[in-house]
Formats: structure tokens, C-alpha cells, sequence
């Protein structure tokens, strides 16, 4: 197929696996530690366990794999609040499918549907637009979430709701945004990362001159990636090119998408609906500044957190999830302790369990482990610890 074999071509890839090696080669930390390398958004996740990527790459580079799958961090209770919205009686609630499935402190927007409440899975948040038209006597709420990708099209669909001036849509919103929460990974004390892939969606809205500062200021090299495996080792190779180099800059490996300056009729649709929240809670990140969006009061009337009472609770995960070390890339989707036996696919205790995006997911559909192996030696640990207690 035209535009995407030719980024699958094993031949190039071995090409580019031999010269990320001789980089490595020349990369004096990789003598003592592994290079750790954060591809931030969960498309690249996603690649990377699907083309078997990471198996490909000599030992002596680690991907951490980041928090840009906006299911995997919405917190339980944003999800418990998107259930009460759901269960109200005059309400259609309508959602992107994955987030149908996340867990909530008591059910999930799926189980809410299977006892009544009226959910509508919809592709875009015009779609929903389209539902409050056809429907003018319900109310009809459209779950907004994901980074600045997604903002845009939110964005438009209000603008479009107020020019029609339609009384009976709101928008729940849960949009969050890139910068800020590269900046809290950066002041992790728990990471030390060496470089990052740029997220590719977000980067076609925002550009890559918004990354200068992990170059400017944390010293860290940044190359905005696509999403083939090409495009990933590509952008690998670029990274380890700048550190076997001594440099650190944003560089651009997707430029068949993504303009230097990002989409302006996007970013200004964006600026004027939305203003930044002071903070927005994270699954398993905790609270970080400025990094949600809500709607400006211009848009008040079509922001269902104002129209609508709602719990607004925050919940802790269950106890038996490590959902945010994960995240953190602090542990691997596989060392959590109920990763595939509590937590699967068709049985999620957490987020990333959900989203074809989360990491779990990904490990857990394509990741070249051994789960039995896995178990037996959680089994053996689990064990040993019993013996040592008595
Ligand atoms: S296996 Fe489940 S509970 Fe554990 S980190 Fe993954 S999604 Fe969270």
C-alpha cells in the first residue's frame, strides 16, 4: 500500500538497526548504563510493541514508555464523574469507544449502559452535535478528552454549537495538554532519561518549536516521530546522532505531517474556547500545573461541569494497581503484580489495560513475554516471601 509499506521495508530497517549500532558504539554512557530513551505517546507504544521494535534495538538502549495515551490518565474519579453525567435521566452521554471501558470507582461508563443510562459511543464530537440537533428535547453531553490533538475538533464543535446557537449540548471536558507534562517527567527525580520521541499527533497541532525547551534548558535531545516502524527507528537513530555528537536540539523526523509551526486555524480555534486550568489531576502523576484545559467563560453555557452537579471526587486506584509506576516508567507493564491475571484485557483493573494506546494493552496484544514464565516466577516470589513470614 502506497504511503505505508514502504515505511514497513525490512530490508531499511536492518539498514537503520546496523547504524543506530554503530552509534550506540560511540555513545560513552551506553558503556555503564543503558540509554533511556521515552517515546511519550502511546501511538508509538503501541508500534513499538506491535513491530516487535524494541527487540530490534541493541540492549544497550531502554524505551520508557511515557504517559501520552489520554485514556490511561484520566483519573478514577473524572471517570466516576462522566457516570453520574451518564446516569442522569434526561442525558445522552456520548464518548469515544475506549473510554467506554475505564474502570471507574464503581462502574464504567459500559456497565452504567448496561443498566440503562443512555450512552452513545460517537468518531467525532460533531457527531454529538448532530444527536442535540436531532434530539432537542434531551440533553446531550460529549465526553471530551485527549491532548491537543483532540482539542481542536472540540474546539470547532463549540464554535459550531454557538453560531447555531443549540441550547442542548455540553461538553465535559477533559482535555490535557503535552508541554507541562513532559516538564513534571523532566523534574522527576525518579527518571533519568537520555532523550525523548516527540509525540506525532499532538506535534501536527502544536509544531515543534513548543519542545525547545527540553533542548534549551534540560539539555535533552527531542526528534518529533512518526509512527511506522521506520519512522521509529529513524527517529531512535536521529536521537543517538545528536548524543554521539554532543548536541541536543528539537528535531523533526515527521515532517510529511508535521509543520515547524504547527496548524494556526487550529491552535486559534483552540485559544479561543479553552483557557488553562491552575491544575488537572493525573492517574498515577498526581496533580500537575496548568496541564488540562477548560472552557472560557465566553462558552460557560456549554460547559457541562458548570450546567451539571457532579461528584467530583478524587479516588485512589485500587491498591492491587500500579498503573502509576508504570506510567512513570519507574516498572514495566509485566512487573505489576496483576498484569494478566486480575488485569487483561477483557478484564481491566487499570487504565492502560483499556486503550490500544496503554502500555499494558500493547505489552499484553503484541509484547514478545512469556506470561507463563511471568507467573511462575510471581508464584515462586510470592511464595518465597509466604516461607520467610513464618
Ligand atoms: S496491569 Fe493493569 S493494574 Fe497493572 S499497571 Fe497495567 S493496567 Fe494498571
Amino acid at each position: 500500500m502506497k504511503f505505508v509499506d514502504e515505511f514497513r521495508d525490512p530490508a531499511k530497517a536492518r539498514a537503520l538497526v546496523k547504524n543506530i549500532e554503530t552509534l550506540v558504539a560511540q555513545i560513552p554512557i551506553c558503556k555503564k548504563r543503558p540509554l533511556q530513551l521515552m517515546e511519550v505517546c502511546g501511538g508509538h507504544t503501541h508500534s513499538i510493541f506491535k513491530y516487535g521494535i524494541e527487540q530490534m534495538l541493541p540492549d544497550a538502549i531502554e524505551l520508557v514508555h511515557g504517559p501520552g495515551c489520554p485514556v490511561c490518565v484520566l483519573p478514577m474519579g473524572r471517570v466516576d464523574d462522566c457516570v453520574a453525567l451518564a446516569e442522569h435521566p434526561n442525558v445522552i452521554f456520548t464518548t469515544f469507544g475506549d473510554a467506554m471501558r475505564v474502570p471507574g470507582s464503581r462502574k464504567s461508563l459500559n456497565e452504567a449502559k448496561a443498566e440503562g443510562a443512555d450512552v452513545r459511543m460517537v468518531y467525532s464530537p460533531m457527531d454529538a452535535l448532530k444527536l442535540a440537533r436531532d434530539n432537542p428535547d434531551r440533553e446531550v453531553v460529549f465526553f471530551a478528552l485527549g491532548f491537543e490533538t483532540t482539542m481542536p475538533s472540540t474546539a470547532f464543535t463549540i464554535l459550531r454549537a454557538q453560531a447555531e446557537d443549540i441550547d442542548n449540548f455540553s461538553v465535559f471536558c477533559n482535555h490535557i495538554t503535552i508541554i507541562p507534562t513532559i516538564k513534571a517527567i523532566l523534574d522527576s527525580p525518579e527518571l533519568t532519561l537520555d532523550g525523548f520521541l516527540g509525540p506525532g499527533h499532538v506535534s501536527m497541532v502544536i509544531g515543534s518549536a513548543p519542545y525547545e525547551f527540553i533542548s534549551g534548558h534540560y539539555k535533552k535531545p527531542l526528534v518529533v516521530s512518526g509512527f511506522e516502524p521506520l519512522d521509529i527507528l529513524q527517529s531512535v537513530w536521529m536521537v543517538l546522532r545528536q548524543l554521539a555528537g554532543g548536541r541536543c536540539e528539537v528535531e523533526n523526523q515527521y515532517q510529511r505531517v508535521v509543520p515547524d509551526a504547527g496548524n494556526n486555524p487550529a491552535l486559534t480555534a483552540v485559544h479561543r474556547v479553552f483557557e488553562l486550568r491552575e491544575f488537572f489531576e493525573w492517574r498515577g502523576l498526581g496533580s500537575i500545573d496548568h496541564s488540562g484545559v477548560r472552557l472560557r467563560d465566553a462558552y460557560a453555557h456549554f460547559d457541562a461541569e458548570r450546567k451539571y452537579s457532579l461528584p467530583n471526587l478524587k479516588i485512589a486506584d485500587p491498591k492491587s494497581c500500579q498503573c502509576g509506576e508504570v506510567l512513570k516508567g519507574a516498572i514495566k507493564p509485566w512487573q505489576c503484580k496483576v498484569f494478566g491475571t486480575a488485569c487483561t484485557p477483557e478484564t481491566p483493573l487499570g487504565s492502560l489495560m483499556v486503550s490500544t494506546e496503554g502500555a499494558c494493552a500493547a505489552v499484553y496484544n503484541y509484547g514478545r513475554i512469556d506470561l507463563a514464565e511471568i507467573l511462575k516466577n510471581r508464584e515462586a516470589a510470592a511464595s518465597q516471601r509466604s516461607e520467610q513470614r513464618a
